[in-house]
């Protein structure tokens, strides 16, 4: 009887080790969407109505002999996964994969394909009549957006309120400062010349009067007394692991920020048979989708070898601060330890047009 793979998640880091233990296991990988959301290209997908329906890939073509369940985990312990169905998933492996919540739209919390893209044409729409736009906070999430908005329309104001002093001064989630001094400078740079207003070191001394992504003028003045004006506004922080259907001892892995302590194998501590990967982990790195396949490629290997009888595991070692931050079609900078700073040519030729669409469509079975 071959061994059963319970992948809970079907994010970047679950479809990669669900694909790679597909012809050595019974893998089930569950899931609560109709489609894989690439989150990648989520904000150019609100200035560009011709990018919603490429953010979604069916997970019909994913596996040749594993199934995917669609449904949520409610209740995760060492050997059985619970569905919201009631299912139990019986497991001989079980990888969590589970992510992380963000605010709308860089994440998009609802979970069938046609739900996901009508909220995202609304966005579109409501973003079109909006002549001043307000995001708070100057992370990836917020200087990505607002290079989206710039490159659709140079005449609408954006501005970028953050209480840290510069940008993408937290790092990426997880990693405090990890960015050197010469990729700000070229992302102030750019976000200058496209007119974007970078408001730092101070924050809003309420909350703007509206929901955020609702269309309503408002003014908004700073705590040191600066006045903004937009029509809409949206939170461009507050990144949140997924972890609270964890059970049993499982769940003395879980952090107060719901993120999961892993072992160098990406064991939970303690367990010989489940694994965590993805933004998921407390590892000290970045949260990418890079880094998201990497832990996938490791765990897959993992369980290869425990499934073949072996007892000699890879380790991982988190990566350096790396990140490719595009800031519109043609705009951006680049990082990597090793390489050094890309500017916008490089950025746009990695990410600029197609957002890394392409690999996924080889892997979702849908390359012509
Ligand atoms: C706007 C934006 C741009 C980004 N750009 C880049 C980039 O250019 N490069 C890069 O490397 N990274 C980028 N990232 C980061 C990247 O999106 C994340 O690191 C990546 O999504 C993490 O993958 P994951 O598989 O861990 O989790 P996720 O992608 O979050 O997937 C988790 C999956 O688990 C499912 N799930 C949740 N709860 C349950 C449950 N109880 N039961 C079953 N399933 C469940 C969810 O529905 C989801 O499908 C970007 C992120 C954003 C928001």
């Amino acid at each position: 009887m071959p061994a059963t793979v319970a992948v809970i998640g079907g994010g970047y880091g679950g479809i990669t080790v669900a694909k790679a233990l597909d012809d050595v296991a019974d893998v089930v990988l569950v899931e609560p969407r109709d489609a894989f959301v690439h989150n990648v290209a989520a904000l150019r997908a609100v200035v560009d109505p011709a990018w919603p329906e490429r953010l979604f890939f069916g997970y019909e073509r994913l596996l040749d002999r594993g199934r995917v369940v669609r449904d949520r985990a409610v209740r995760v312990d060492g050997t059985a996964v619970t569905l919201g169905s009631g299912e139990r998933i019986i497991a001989d492996y079980i990888v969590l994969a589970t992510g992380s919540a963000y605010p709308f739209p860089a994440k998009i919390p609802i979970e069938d394909r046609a739900g996901a893209i009508a909220a995202l044409r609304a966005t579109h729409d409501d973003l079109a009549r909006s002549d001043g736009v307000l995001l708070l906070g100057a992370g990836p999430v917020g200087l990505e957006l607002a290079g989206e908005l710039k490159a659709a329309r140079p005449d609408r104001a954006v501005t970028i309120v953050d209480p840290a002093g510069d940008v993408l001064a937290g790092g990426l989630s997880g990693l405090a400062g990890g960015f050197p001094e010469e990729l700000r400078a070229e992302l102030r740079r750019q976000l200058d010349a496209l007119g974007v207003e970078l408001v730092l070191g101070t924050s809003l001394a309420e909350q703007p009067p509206s929901e955020p992504g609702e269309v309503k003028a408002f003014s908004a003045t700073t705590v040191d007394g600066r006045r903004i004006v937009a029509d809409i506004w949206f939170r461009c922080y507050g990144v949140v692991a997924t972890s609270d259907y964890l059970a049993g001892e499982l769940a003395n892995a879980r952090r107060a920020n719901g993120q999961v302590e892993v072992t160098a194998e990406l064991r939970l501590p303690g367990q010989d048979r489940v694994f965590a990967i993805g933004d998921l982990t407390a590892l000290p790195e970045a949260k990418m989708a890079k880094a998201a396949g990497e832990h996938a490629e490791v765990v897959a290997g993992n369980i290869r070898t425990l499934i073949s009888g072996g007892d000699r595991l890879a380790g991982y070692r988190p990566g350096g601060p790396a990140i490719s931050l595009p800031l519109g079609p043609a705009g951006g900078a680049s990082y990597a330890p090793g390489v050094g700073l890309l500017g916008a040519e490089d950025t746009a030729r990695l990410k600029g047009a197609d957002l890394r669409t392409g690999p996924l469509r080889e892997t979702f079975g849908q390359a012509e």
